[in-house]
């Protein structure tokens, strides 16, 4: 039976921004609320000059959705997609350098060249459409993160490539924003893109953060994590779907098929310090499924799974072993 843990720390975001002094003249809390990426994005800092950073983090995340979101005329990724080859900042340069790596290491479970399969199905565009089999079958032979080179800031794709960073950007930018926070000082915040959720330091007062882990069925937890400096970081089918003539399709696609992912997992979450990493593998390791992923966990350091199971088992790496809490069973991976 799955119990519905309320944990309040990330899920009561105000709208509007607060900033309320306590008794020592110095330190601040402070949250926002923000939209972008298609996310509400609930930001939370504790410590002297709360505010400021608060601030300072909410116009990184205007600036980087400037930046990165694909079907923004001003973007550089719309700018590499239509130009072909372009000259962009070093965040952009940096972050596809970074998820080149991973389309690489997960031998294409992620690929950012994605993005022609993605408008097939109208996941842009909200006007979903079951692509014929021909169809994907041209979509396809665009997708292969082979044809992307980024280069100093160079980014370069083939005629036909064009990139979608939507499977790892919103980890890159709440990586960012812990920076943004520890620049000014602050030694606890908590940040939750959309559900993706990334510490700094521990809660003011002592103690690890408790992130809830989304049941993929309904709105309960699965359980929770105890973490201190990391990114929690979830894929799921249940997270952005429709439905067409008793079937469900979802989001994350299997570049192999150009269908919706469908290795019998519901979910995958990447507990990692690393944000960016833990987006993007979350996305490649959904796409692998169980056994693949949990071989490429026992390959790779840096990050810690927990699958949930179509059949819904809950297995979880070892890392995570005393830091996971459920009243679920478990099982957990060794290597
Ligand atoms: P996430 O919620 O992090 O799993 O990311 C899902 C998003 O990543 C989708 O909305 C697409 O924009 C993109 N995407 C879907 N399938 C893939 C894939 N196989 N590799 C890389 N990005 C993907
Ligand atoms: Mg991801």
């Amino acid at each position: 039976m799955k119990i519905k843990y309320l944990i309040g720390v990330l899920l009561c975001a105000s709208l509007l921004s607060s900033c309320a002094k306590i008794s020592d003249s110095t330190y601040e809390e402070a949250e926002k609320t923000v939209f972008a990426m298609d996310t509400v994005m609930t930001l939370k800092a504790y410590g002297e000059n709360a505010k400021t950073a608060i601030d300072s983090a909410e116009d990184e995340i205007m600036r980087l959705d400037t930046t990165l979101r694909r079907k923004n005329t001003d973007s550089e990724v719309y700018k590499i997609n239509t130009e072909k080859s372009a000259d962009v900042s070093d965040d952009t340069a940096s972050l596809i350098k970074k998820a080149l790596d991973i389309c690489s290491s997960t031998n294409g479970a992620f690929d950012i060249s994605i993005a022609p399969v993605m408008d097939l199905w109208g996941f842009y565009t909200k006007e979903f459409h079951v692509p014929s089999e021909q169809e994907l079958a041209l979509g396809l032979e665009k997708v292969d993160f082979n044809n992307i080179t980024a280069e100093g800031n160079t980014v370069s794709v083939k005629d036909n490539t064009e990139l979608d960073l939507g499977g790892i950007a919103k980890g890159f930018l709440s990586q960012r924003i812990m920076e943004i926070f520890r620049d000014n000082g602050i030694r606890s915040g908590i940040v939750s893109l959309g559900g993706n959720v990334q510490t700094l330091g521990e809660k003011i007062g002592g103690g690890k953060w408790k992130v809830a882990i989304q049941s993929p069925d309904d709105d309960s937890y699965l359980g929770i994590v105890n973490v201190s400096d990391m990114a929690v970081i979830t894929s799921g089918g249940y997270q952005r779907f429709f439905e067409q003539d008793g079937m469900i399709y979802h989001h994350i696609i299997d570049p192999k098929t150009g269908y919706s992912a469908n290795r019998g997992l519901k979910s995958v979450t990447i507990v990692s310090s690393d944000g960016t990493l833990a987006d993007g593998l979350s996305t490649a390791l959904f796409v692998m499924g169980l056994d693949k992923g949990t071989d490429y966990w026992k390959d790779h350091d840096g990050f810690d799974v927990i699958f949930v199971t179509d059949d819904d088992q809950i297995y979880i790496t070892s890392g995570l072993d005393g830091i996971f809490e459920s009243e679920n069973n478990y099982s957990i991976i060794t290597k």
